[in-house]
C-alpha cells in the first residue's frame, strides 16, 4: 500500500508517548485497575483487562524494555511525528502510522454516517515504547498494539512489528500489513462508537464467544477501510492520501491476519490449540472476516454478532 508522493499530514491527532506526550512523566505509578474500577484494554493479542495481566501494580517493571526510557522515547517519538509528511509514511513506521490514521479518518468519517447514521469522532493515537499510562491503567507493549475504550484512544509500540508480528509470529513485514493493526484498532473504536464493544467483556471466552466475535468485526472493519482506502478523497477533494493496494498488499494482510490468529500464536508458542480459550478467533476466522469486509465494503456484513461461527 502506498500514500501518494506529494502532500503534508495533519499530525494533531497522534502524539507521542501519550496525550499531551513529548516529554510529560508518562509511567507506570497509576493503577487503572485499582479500587474496583472496571477496565477493559482491548488488545490484538489477549483481549484481556488490566486486573487479569496485574498491569496495575505500578515499577513493576513489566517487559523490561520501557522501564527508565520512558520520557526519552516519548520526545523521540513527538519529534518524528511533528515532521511526518506523505512521503515519509512509505519509509518511515511511525509516519506510517500518522498517515494510515488520517486514511482511517478520511474513510470512518464518510462511512459511519452513510451506514450507521452517526458522526465519526477519531479516536487518538499515542505512539509509545515498553510502558505507558493509559485511561485504562498502566499497560506494557508486550500484549500489542491496544484500544483502551475509557479513553477512546489507540496505542501502538513501532517496535511491535518488527519484534513481535514479524519476528515471533511470522506475519508480513510490509507496510500493508502495519496498516491492518492500525485499522483493526480502529474498528474497536467503532464498536465502541456503536455500543458493541462491551460485548467482548460478557462472554470473553470460546470459539463463539462475544470477545471473538468483537475481535472478528474489527478485522471485518479493517477490511471495510482497506475496501474505500484509495478511493475515498483527502478533506477538501483531494486525491485519497492511498493511491495503491495490489493484490500481493492482500495477500500480506492475510498472511499477518493468520499468523495472530489464537490456534496458530498457541501453536507457535509450543502449547495445545485449545479454543476454549480463545480470544480473538482463529487463523482461519481472522482471514475470513478481513476479506468479508474487503470484499463487501459493508458494515452490515462484518455482523459478527448474527454470524454462525
Ligand atoms: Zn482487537
Amino acid at each position: 500500500m502506498t500514500f501518494r508522493q506529494n502532500g503534508s499530514l495533519d499530525t494533531s491527532g497522534v502524539s507521542g508517548g501519550g496525550r499531551g506526550g513529548g516529554g510529560g512523566r508518562r509511567g507506570m505509578a497509576v493503577g487503572g485497575g485499582v479500587g474496583g474500577v472496571v477496565v477493559v484494554l482491548i488488545a490484538l493479542f489477549l483481549g484481556v483487562d488490566l486486573d487479569q495481566l496485574g498491569l496495575d501494580s505500578g515499577g513493576s517493571g513489566q517487559g523490561g524494555s520501557g522501564q527508565g526510557q520512558l520520557s526519552g522515547s516519548a520526545q523521540e517519538y513527538q519529534a518524528q511525528i511533528d515532521q511526518c509528511d506523505l512521503q515519509r509514511a512509505n519509509s518511515d513506521t511511525v509516519c506510517r502510522i500518522v498517515a494510515t490514521t488520517e486514511s482511517l479518518e478520511d474513510v470512518w468519517s464518510t462511512q459511519m454516517p452513510e451506514q450507521a447514521g452517526m458522526r465519526w469522532v477519531q479516536p487518538h493515537t499515542n505512539i509509545f515504547r515498553g510502558a505507558i499510562d493509559t485511561g485504562c491503567g498502566a499497560a506494557s507493549s508486550d500484549v500489542g498494539p491496544f484500544y483502551c475504550p475509557a479513553g477512546q484512544e489507540v496505542y501502538i509500540d513501532p517496535a511491535f512489528f518488527d519484534q513481535v508480528l514479524v519476528g515471533q509470529l511470522g506475519g508480513s513485514g510490509s507496510s500493508a500489513a502495519q496498516m491492518y493493526v492500525v485499522a483493526h484498532e480502529f474498528g474497536h473504536h467503532a464498536q465502541t462508537m456503536l455500543g458493541d464493544i462491551s460485548r467482548s467483556q460478557q462472554d470473553p471466552q470460546g470459539p463463539s464467544s462475544g470477545a471473538v466475535r468483537v475481535e472478528l468485526q474489527a478485522d471485518c472493519y479493517a477490511g471495510l477501510w482497506a475496501h474505500y482506502a484509495t478511493s475515498t478523497p483527502a478533506p477538501g477533494g483531494q486525491l485519497p492520501l492511498l493511491e495503491s493496494l495490489t493484490s500481493a498488499d492482500v495477500d500480506a494482510i492475510i498472511q499477518t491476519a493468520e499468523a495472530i490468529g489464537d490456534d496458530h500464536i498457541q501453536r507457535s508458542g509450543g502449547a495445545r490449540v485449545d479454543p476454549d480459550s480463545w480470544t480473538h478467533g482463529s487463523s482461519e476466522m481472522r482471514r475470513q472476516w478481513f476479506l468479508i469486509g474487503y470484499d463487501q465494503g459493508s458494515m452490515q456484513a462484518c455482523d459478527t454478532f448474527a454470524a454462525q461461527l
